[in-house]
C-alpha cells in the first residue's frame, strides 16, 4: 500500500483517487469547493464524453448517470455557405458506435467526492498552495496535481515545443438551456465551422434539473462571435447566443424558439491559450510533484476532448502506478507523463490543427464526407479515439490516399 494525495476534485483527480482506492492504497484528495459549492456554483465544461472515456468510469463503478442522460448518437457537420445567406455549403453527419454523454460536473463531481468519502478515501477542503505542497509531500510517497486551469498550475513550466500558441485562440462560451428542438433524425454533437468567425456546436446533456442542451462558442478572438466581454447578466448572456445563432446560423437558431436557461449559472464566458506544461514540477524544498490532466495538457475545447483527455490522463497514470515497483520519483513521473503523452499528443495535434484555418487537404476531406459516409464515420469516430486522426487526418499523403481508397470503394 502506498500514500497518494492529489490536489484538486475533478475529472482527472477523482477518478484516480477513487482507482488507486480500488487498489488498496491510502488516498488524499484536496478541494478548494465543497460539494455544495461545486453543485450550486457555475458550470464549467459541456464535459461529452466518448466511450473510451466513459469505459473507464465504468470499470470503477462511478457511472451513476448512464440511464439518466440523453445520449449523443452521433456527430453532425456543417459549415454555411459563404455567399448564400441561410444556405449550407456543406453538411453531413455519422451515428457513433456507441453513445457519448454528459453529465455536468456540478452533478458528477459531489456524486463523486462522497463515493470517494464513502470508499475510505481522506477528503481535505483546502485551497492548496506551494507551502501546502510541501505539507504533503512529507505525508505521501506521490503527490499529484490535478487542479485543472487552477492557479497553481502554472508552477509547472509550459514547454514550448509541444505548445504552438502563447495566446488565446478562441472566445468560449457555454450556454445550458432547456427546450431546444431536438435534431431530425439522431442526438448528435451538432458542429457547425463559420470559417473566419468561429465554431458554434450543441448537444443534450445531464445537469441539475435534468435533461438539457449544451451550446458551445467558439469565437475567433476579435471576430462577430467574441461578444462576452463585461455581459455578467444570464439573460444577456443567452440574448447574444441567439443573436449570433441567428446571424450565422439560422437552421440551428430554428431550434431555439422555446429555449430558457437551464438556471442563472448555466452559463460562461472566457478564454485560455492551449498549453502543454512540463509534467514535474520542484518544490522550493527540491521534493517533486506530478501534473495531471489539464495541469500538464490543455488543449482548446473545440474537439471536446478535456474531460475524455482527463479520464484518459487518469486511467493512464493509474495503469503507470500498478506496474510500477519502486519509489514514486522523478524517473517514475517522467515516464508516466510520456506513456500518456505517446495517446495525447495526437489529441493536441488534432485540437491545434482544427484551431488554424484548414489546409486543402482536410477541406477536402470534409467536403468529401458529405458523400462518401466511410469518411463522415471515421472522422466521426475520431472523437471516440482521435489517435486515428495522425493517420489520416493530421497527414496530407495519409489524408489523400484516405480519400482516393474510400473513394474507390464508395464507386464500386
Ligand atoms: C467552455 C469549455 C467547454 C468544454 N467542453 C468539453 C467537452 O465537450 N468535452 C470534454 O471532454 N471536455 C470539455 N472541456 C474541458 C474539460 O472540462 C476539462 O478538460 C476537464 O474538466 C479537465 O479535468 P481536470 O481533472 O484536469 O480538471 P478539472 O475538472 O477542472 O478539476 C480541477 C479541480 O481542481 C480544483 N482546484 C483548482 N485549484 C486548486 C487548488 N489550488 N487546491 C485545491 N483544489 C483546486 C478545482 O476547483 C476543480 O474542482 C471544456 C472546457 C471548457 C472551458
Amino acid at each position: 500500500m502506498s500514500r497518494f494525495t492529489i490536489v484538486g476534485a475533478g475529472q482527472s483527480g477523482l477518478q484516480l483517487a477513487i482507482g488507486l482506492l480500488g487498489d488498496g492504497h491510502d488516498v488524499t484528495v484536496i478541494s478548494n469547493r465543497t460539494p455544495e459549492e461545486i453543485a450550486n456554483g457555475r458550470v464549467s465544461s459541456s464535459q461529452c464524453m466518448f466511450d473510451k472515456s466513459q469505459s473507464f468510469e465504468r470499470e470503477l463503478g462511478i457511472n451513476f448517470w448512464d440511464d439518466l442522460t440523453p445520449p449523443v448518437e452521433g456527430i453532425s457537420f456543417t459549415i454555411p455557405h459563404p455567399e448564400v445567406a441561410g444556405a449550407k455549403a456543406l453538411t453531413w453527419a455519422s451515428r457513433l458506435d456507441n453513445v457519448a454523454r454528459s453529465v455536468d460536473q456540478r452533478v458528477k463531481m459531489p456524486r463523486w467526492i462522497n463515493e470517494f468519502e464513502k470508499r475510505g478515501g481522506t477528503l481535505v477542503f483546502e485551497d492548496a498552495g506551494i507551502d501546502d505542497l510541501e505539507r504533503y509531500v512529507l505525508d505521501a510517497d506521490l503527490v499529484l496535481v490535478a487542479a485543472g486551469k487552477g492557479e497553481i498550475a502554472r508552477m509547472f513550466d509550459r514547454d514550448p515545443e509541444k505548445s504552438p500558441y502563447a495566446a488565446p485562440q478562441r472566445a468560449l462560451a457555454l450556454t445550458y438551456v432547456t427546450g431546444l428542438a431536438p435534431r431530425e433524425d439522431f442526438s448528435a454533437v451538432a458542429f457547425n465551422l463559420i470559417p473566419g468567425v468561429g465554431e458554434y456546436f450543441v448537444f443534450p446533456a445531464l445537469t441539475t434539473s435534468g435533461p438539457c442542451e449544451i451550446m458551445v462558442f467558439e469565437g475567433v478572438p476579435g471576430g462577430p462571435m467574441d461578444r462576452w466581454a463585461g455581459v455578467t447578466d444570464p439573460a444577456e448572456h443567452l440574448a447574444i447566443s441567439l443573436d449570433i445563432l441567428k446571424t450565422f446560423l439560422p437552421w440551428e437558431f430554428e431550434r431555439t424558439a422555446n429555449v430558457k436557461l437551464t438556471d442563472a449559472n448555466g452559463v460562461l464566458a472566457g478564454s485560455f491559450a492551449p498549453t502543454v506544461r512540463f509534467p514535474i514540477a520542484t518544490l522550493p524544498s527540491g521534493a517533486k510533484v506530478l501534473g495531471l490532466a489539464d495541469v500538464v495538457v490543455l488543449n482548446d475545447p473545440i474537439t471536446g476532448q478535456g474531460s475524455n483527455n482527463a479520464s484518459k490522463c487518469a486511467k493512464s497514470y493509474l495503469e503507470s502506478i500498478r506496474s510500477h515497483t519502486g519509489q514514486f520519483d522523478a524517473e517514475f513521473m517522467q515516464e508516466a507523463f510520456d506513456s500518456y503523452w505517446a495517446e495525447s499528443q495526437f489529441v493536441t495535434a488534432w485540437t491545434n490543427a482544427m484551431l488554424s484555418p484548414p489546409p486543402p487537404f482536410i477541406l477536402n476531406l470534409l467536403g468529401a464526407a458529405g458523400g462518401i459516409p466511410e469518411i463522415a464515420k471515421r472522422f466521426t469516430e475520431g472523437f471516440n479515439d482521435p489517435t486515428d486522426f495522425a493517420e489520416w487526418f493530421l497527414d496530407p499523403v495519409g489524408a489523400e490516399k484516405f480519400l482516393a481508397d474510400a473513394s474507390a470503394r464508395a464507386a464500386a
